[in-house]
């Protein structure tokens, strides 16, 4: 389904973006990983090749975007183009508001949010010159339903589905789709992370019956990195089991 397209994924390095790489890569593309750690994308290059896949990892800071330019311009130089963009790299938050800084909620933005903006901002260039792309963005069920602590992450997720939809309008004349996937509760580090009576009576409130898999949330990335979403466009597309709470 994307026989030589060239994919950057951010947050590549595990759960979901790990997961979208690896059903990418079983589509006949070639895929490039951010992540935020040497460590950690050395890592995920070996459990890639591991599966018997070359991939290429960069850790440029995300906030930087002189830095986030020149890593841009030496993909583009190596592979000769960009053709898909998966803005995946994200963190969570569950404190209440009065146990949360303005820092804290500024460094949800700022990778949630800003960093989207960034890596957006410089592939889109590189699109462009190419005449079409498709650019694909990680948000959440909770940009929708909100969720009861940790106001910084809904927020920033509903920041995404704003930049999602403007930046489809804008874009379409240059043949750039722009669409976002908004997975519900699945299966990865980050869920982990939460206190489990925080995520429990989510998973029980799924009418779907179970938590999400990676591979559910990688499967519609695919769909919408692929032609046969040719004509999709502006849409924040749920892949959370019908999840509503
Ligand atoms: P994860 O914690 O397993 O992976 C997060 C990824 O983001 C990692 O690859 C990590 O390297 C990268 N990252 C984190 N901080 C970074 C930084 N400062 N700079 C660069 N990269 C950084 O989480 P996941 O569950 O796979 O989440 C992936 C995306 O899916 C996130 O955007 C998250 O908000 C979203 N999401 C997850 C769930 C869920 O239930 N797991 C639900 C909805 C949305």
């Amino acid at each position: 389904m994307l026989n030589d397209k060239v994919a950057i994924i951010t947050g590549g390095t595990r759960g979901i973006g790990f997961e979208i790489g690896k059903v990418f890569l079983e589509n006949n593309a070639k895929i490039v990983i951010f992540g935020s750690k040497e460590e950690s994308v050395a890592k995920a290059i070996i459990d890639y090749k591991n599966d018997g896949y070359d991939v290429r990892g960069f850790y440029p800071d995300l906030n930087n975007y002189d830095e986030i330019e020149k890593t841009i311009k030496e993909i583009e130089s190596e592979y000769g183009k960009i053709d898909i963009l998966v803005n995946n790299a994200g963190v969570s938050a569950n404190r209440k508001i009065e146990d949360t800084t303005s820092g804290d909620f500024a460094n949800i933005m700022n990778l949630n949010i800003n960093a989207v903006f960034n890596v957006t901002k410089a592939t889109v260039e590189v699109m462009k010159k190419a005449s079409g792309g498709v650019v694909l963005n990680t948000s959440s069920m909770v940009s929708i339903y909100g969720q009861p602590s940790g106001v910084g992450y809904p927020a920033s997720k509903s920041a995404v589905n704003g930049f999602t939809k403007s930046l489809a309008r804008e874009l379409a004349p240059y043949n750039i789709r722009v669409n976002a996937v908004a997975p519900g509760v699945t299966n990865t580090d980050m869920i982990a992370a939460l206190p489990k009576e925080q995520v429990e009576p989510i998973i029980k409130s799924i009418p779907l019956g179970r938590i999400g898999e990676p591979r559910d949330v990688a499967n519609a990335f695919l769909f919408l990195a692929s032609d046969l979403a040719s004509y999709i466009t502006g849409v924040v597309l749920s892949v959370d089991g019908a999840a509503r709470s």
